[in-house]
C-alpha cells in the first residue's frame, strides 16, 4: 500500500472485483467473438471496439509513467517497454491484423468495461513504477526476481503471439469460419494465447514486484480462464473429434 487513499482504494477495488467477475464468467460467457449473441444492447464493431478497450492501456499508461519522479531510471524504463511492447500492438495493430467476421460486433457494455479497467490498470501499474517503486533501482538489475520476472514475460509474450498468428492463420481475408486449430501451443491447451497472456503478466509482477502487477495478473486469471473454459467447451460441442487429450489452458491438468 501507498498511503494514497485513491491509489490505495482503486488497487482493493480490482482485488475485490477479480474473485465476482471469475464467478460470473465462470456463469456466462462474455458476448463477443463466438460466444457474441443478441439480449447485451447495442454494440460496436470488432475493429474499433478492440482500439477503444485497449488504447487507454497504452496511452493512459504512457501519460501516468511520464508523470512520475522515476520514469527515467533504467529498470522502470525496461518495465514501461514491457508494457508498451504488448499495449502498442494490441491497440493499434492487433486490430487490424486479426481476421475478423464481417458484421461481428462487440457490446459497448464491454467496450466501456474493458477500457474503465484498462485505464485504472494502467494508472496503478504505471504510477507504482514511475512514483512509488522506490525498490526498482541499479540493485534491482541483478535481483533474481527482476530477471526471472523477464524471462517469464519472455516465455508468456512469445507464447500468446504464437498462437494469435496460428488463429489468424485459420481465416483467409474476408472468411468468417472456425476450424481446429493445430500446433504450437494448440497441442496441449485450447487456449494458449490466454495462456501465454497470464504468463506474461505474471513476470511483469514478479520483474516489478508489486501489489498493482500482482492485482492485474489476478483479475487477468478471473478473466481469461472462464473464458478459456468456454472456449473449450464450445469447441468440444461444436467439433466430435476435437482432440481428447486437449486440455483447456494449463498443459496437462486443466
Ligand atoms: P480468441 O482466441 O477468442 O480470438 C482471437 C482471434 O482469433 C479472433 O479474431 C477470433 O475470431 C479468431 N479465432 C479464434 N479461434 C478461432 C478458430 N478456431 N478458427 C478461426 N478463427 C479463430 O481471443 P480473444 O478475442 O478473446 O482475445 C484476443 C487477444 O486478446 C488474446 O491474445 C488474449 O490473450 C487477449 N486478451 C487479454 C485479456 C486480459 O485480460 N489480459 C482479455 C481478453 C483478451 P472471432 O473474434 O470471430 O471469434
Amino acid at each position: 500500500m501507498t498511503g494514497d487513499p485513491l491509489y490505495d482504494g482503486l488497487l482493493i477495488g480490482v482485488l475485490a472485483c477479480a474473485p465476482i467477475v471469475a464467478a460470473v464468467l465462470l456463469c456466462v460467457a462474455a458476448p463477443y467473438g463466438r460466444h457474441e449473441r443478441r439480449g447485451w444492447g447495442p454494440g460496436i464493431p470488432t475493429r474499433p471496439a478492440w482500439i477503444l478497450m485497449e488504447a487507454p492501456a497504452s496511452l493512459g499508461f504512457a501519460a501516468w509513467y511520464l508523470g512520475g519522479p522515476l520514469a527515467l531510471r533504467p529498470v522502470p524504463l525496461v518495465l514501461f517497454a514491457l508494457w508498451q511492447l504488448h499495449y502498442v500492438d494490441r491497440a493499434f495493430i492487433y486490430p487490424f491484423r486479426a481476421r475478423v467476421r464481417h458484421g461481428g460486433s462487440t457490446p459497448l457494455a464491454i467496450v466501456i468495461s474493458g477500457a474503465a479497467f484498462n485505464l485504472v490498470n494502467g494508472y496503478l501499474n504505471a504510477t507504482f513504477i514511475s512514483t512509488h517503486g522506490a525498490h526498482l533501482d541499479a540493485a534491482w538489475q541483478t535481483d533474481p526476481r527482476f530477471l526471472s520476472g523477464l524471462v517469464l514475460f519472455g516465455l508468456g509474450y512469445g507464447l500468446n503471439r504464437h498462437s494469435d498468428h496460428i488463429l489468424r492463420g485459420l481465416r483467409r481475408p474476408g472468411e468468417a469460419g472456425y476450424e481446429v486449430p493445430h500446433g504450437g501451443g494448440f497441442r496441449f491447451v485450447s487456449c494458449p494465447n490466454y495462456l501465454g497472456e497470464l504468463i506474461a503478466w505474471g513476470g511483469f509482477a514478479l520483474a516489478s514486484w508489486s501489489l498493482a502487477g500482482l492485482a492485474f495478473f489476478v483479475f487477468s486469471l478471473a478473466n481469461l480462464v472462464p473464458r478459456a473454459a468456454s472456449h473449450h467447451r464450445w469447441y468440444r460441442q461444436r467439433f466430435p473429434d476435437y482432440p481428447p487429450r486437449r486440455k483447456i489452458i494449463i498443459p496437462g491438468l486443466y
